[in-house]
């Protein structure tokens, strides 16, 4: 596995390291500002530039910060094996950092992790970092997880898949950072802080208390078993009922307003016997789903619904 590094983090992660590290000799911070005299002496734009990625590139290496990302990386070891690439690049802003897993059309898979340059001048900020994000990676890698990108954007409407995205993405949140606890790995959240919020995401569910701990002491969770929760935290799909508050049967939503299909026309029946073919006329689905059907009947446009 190779490891990539974008010139703006070794830059930025260079420089604050040079202000804001004790532990590093004096000696050795003069040499990275003298190197960088030198390389302002090149008139030639483009070999300017070379000039100081070159000497950055030296002071990362030299200051462990290269150190810092591979023993991170060799803390998972299932990355090894998976990956053709891991690569950090800057985040500018908070909210942009994270690690996301790119694959190529030849199905080689690279990871890229996106972290602000401040966490590279102290372990304390990196490593429970690292650690959380390169997690994410070494599940989605992780054949026994079976991830699918695209089934946790499921749901009618923009605001449910928001819904699932983010009850998603918590689920996963708290087996992470059980299972990294138990490890002794450092972590960016406590039990009792995910608790928290998972208490605020599932107020509505009797046993949450019961289904956090299960979820934290968990040990390998799947794909499948967070999206059904995010997707149908109450386990409706299961009873298969047309009763207030059960799941559609096309989007999975909790429904109160029930369409049956004898309220519906032939054109519509068809595209949904189309796109469902589990689906059966003695059930019955939401009336958004219903109302989208009919409305994208009569435009003859296909309908956007995915599962
Ligand atoms: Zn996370
Ligand atoms: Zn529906």
């Amino acid at each position: 596995m190779q490891l990539l590094l974008d010139d703006d983090l070794v830059e930025g992660a260079t420089f604050l390291c040079a202000t804001r590290r004790h532990d590093i000799p004096s000696t050795s911070i003069r040499r990275f500002h003298q190197s960088r005299e030198k390389a302002y002496s090149f008139l030639d734009p483009d070999e300017r530039q070379e000039a100081f990625a070159r000497v950055h590139q030296e002071f990362f290496q030299e200051w462990g910060l290269r150190a810092a990302l591979d023993s991170g990386l060799a803390r998972f070891q299932n990355l090894q094996q998976h990956l053709m690439a891991a690569a950090f690049r800057k985040a500018r802003v908070r909210t942009e950092e994270g690690a996301d897993l790119h694959v190529n059309p030849d199905a080689r898979r690279r990871a890229i992790v996106a972290l602000l340059p401040e966490r590279m001048a102290s372990t304390d900020r990196l490593d429970p970092f690292l650690n959380h994000e390169l997690q994410h990676v070494s599940d989605m890698v992780d054949p026994a997880f079976e991830y699918d990108a695209e089934g946790v954007s499921a749901g009618a409407s923009p605001s449910q898949q928001r819904l699932v995205r983010e009850r998603y993405r918590l689920i996963w949140d708290v087996t992470i950072d059980g299972r990294l606890g138990r490890c002794g790995f450092a972590t960016v959240a406590t039990e009792a802080e995910r608790s928290a919020e998972f208490e605020r995401a599932f107020g509505f569910l009797a046993d949450r208390s019961d289904r956090f701990v299960q979820l934290w002491e968990g040990d390998h969770p799947t794909h499948t078993e967070v999206l059904s929760l995010a997707r149908d935290p109450r386990g409706f799909s299961q009873t298969r009922q047309i009763e207030p508050g059960a799941p559609c049967p096309l989007c999975g939503f909790a429904t109160f307003q029930w369409i049956r299909a004898a309220d519906i026309s032939a054109v519509v029946l068809g595209r949904i016997r189309k796109d469902f073919k589990e689906w059966h006329e003695d059930e019955a689905l939401c009336a958004r789903c219903a109302e989208m059907y009919e409305a994208t009947a009569m435009e003859g446009l296909p309908t956007t619904i995915e599962l």
